[in-house]
């Protein structure tokens, strides 16, 4: 049995692993260039919807809603639970696919009328709006940071410093090489310049949008909530952040180190035009805040999750977040342990074999 693990990056995948692995006692040396959830990472922003509807698909509903145990035990202050609702367009879609699977494993779902839930909203292009009740919204970056401390209380050693592969070694920029028996890089949007010869993911630039509204706008109160077919999803107004709309579009490519983090001037017509389209009452509401984030997709949208074709699975690749990941950080870190260790086959479709064009586990739109 492997019992020393070094995990490079402290998003919310490595620092999930580095998390799991020092509480099931590995020794373990958690690596990351900067901090965790840092404003550049993929896991940095406020705020993440946490559901489990994904279509037809019940393995990512399933890992969903356990992930969703796994934060609260972790600390219940880090999930507000607000709910989710899906704003379906068509009566046989995604969103019927989903309520199907999530009454088939027993989650919690119902078929609501949307005016019930939002202060004002648009509703003459729905077939009909199912509510995750269960569902809401994670403090992203709060509970990556808490994620990280916790390693570190399971006796992880955290680790400042920029890494590279050596082989399954891990070589760092203060000149130290680290050996273990299991190496696990999950750099989020940095993959591609590590493994770009194994690995097949696309970096986009993507943006968010925060506008002003008043205290019946709060969530909790106001769910989160996905148009699939709008290509659009968002919240209340958490914290008093403002409301959230994330146009959910393919952005263009993007560096995650060197961009240069000015939203899109088109990403930010989408998300007014779908805020004074969707709730009227926010039509030309101000813009109090955005944020430029990054995707890195893989074709399928099924995450990466596998052993390096080499190093005999001493060295494992984890991302491909693909938009929909943060969610799953600690139920996927649950799994990778099991598939490290051998007591259960790696799922092949977080492989890293050629994959299908399928966009279909979460919503996406073209500009
Ligand atoms: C706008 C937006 C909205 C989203 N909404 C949701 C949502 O509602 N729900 C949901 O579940 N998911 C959502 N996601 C997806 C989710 O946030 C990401 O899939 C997830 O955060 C990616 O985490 P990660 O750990 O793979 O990568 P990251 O968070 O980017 O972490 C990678 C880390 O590795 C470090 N690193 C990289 N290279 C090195 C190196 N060489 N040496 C040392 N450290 C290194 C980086 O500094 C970074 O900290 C959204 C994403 C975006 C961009």
């Amino acid at each position: 049995m492997a019992s020393s693990a070094v995990v490079v990056g402290a998003g919310v995948l490595g620092s999930s692993v580095a998390d799991r692995l020092a509480r099931s006692g590995w020794a373990v040396t958690h690596v990351e260039r900067l901090a965790p959830g840092h404003v550049r990472s993929g896991s940095g922003d406020e705020s993440r919807l946490i559901r489990a509807s994904h279509g037809a698909d019940p393995l990512h509903a399933a890992m969903s809603r356990r992930a969703l145990e796994l934060w609260r035990e972790l600390d219940p202050r880090l999930v507000a639970q607000a709910g989710v609702a899906w704003l379906a367009r068509t009566a046989d879609g995604w969103e019927a696919e989903s309520e199907r699977v999530l009454t088939e494993l027993g989650i919690p779902n119902q078929r609501v009328d949307a005016t019930d839930l939002f202060p004002s909203v648009r509703t003459d292009d729905l077939a009909f709006c199912l509510l995750e009740p269960e569902a809401g919204i994670l403090h992203a970056r709060v509970g990556v940071r808490a994620l990280a401390d916790r390693a570190v209380e399971a006796g992880a050693e955290r680790v400042v410093a920029v890494a590279r592969p050596d082989g399954a070694r891990v070589a760092l920029d203060d000149g130290r090489v680290l050996e273990a028996d299991v190496v696990v890089w999950a750099c989020g949007a940095w993959m591609p310049g590590l493994f770009g010869d194994v690995l097949s993911l696309r970096i986009t630039q993507q943006d968010v949008f925060y506008f002003a509204a008043d205290g019946q706008w709060a969530t909790p109160g106001v769910p989160g909530w996905v148009d699939y077919d709008g290509a659009a999803y968002g919240l209340g107004d958490l914290d008093g952040r403002g409301v959230k709309v994330a146009p959910d579009v393919d952005g263009p490519p993007f560096d995650a180190q060197t961009g240069e983090r000015r939203v899109h001037p088109e990403h930010e017509r989408f998300a007014r035009a779908y805020l004074a389209h969707r709730f009227p009452a926010l039509a030309g509401a101000p813009l109090v805040g955005s944020r430029v984030c990054q995707y890195e997709i893989t074709p399928d949208t099924w995450f990466v999750a596998a052993p390096h074709p080499e190093h005999d699975g001493r060295v494992w690749l984890l991302g491909g977040g693909s938009g929909h990941a943060f969610k799953h950080g600690p139920a996927l870190a649950e799994r990778l342990e099991s598939w490290i260790a051998g007591t259960e086959p790696a799922e092949p479709r977080f492989g890293l074999g050629d994959r299908h064009r399928d966009t279909s586990l979460r919503t996406v739109g073209e500009l």
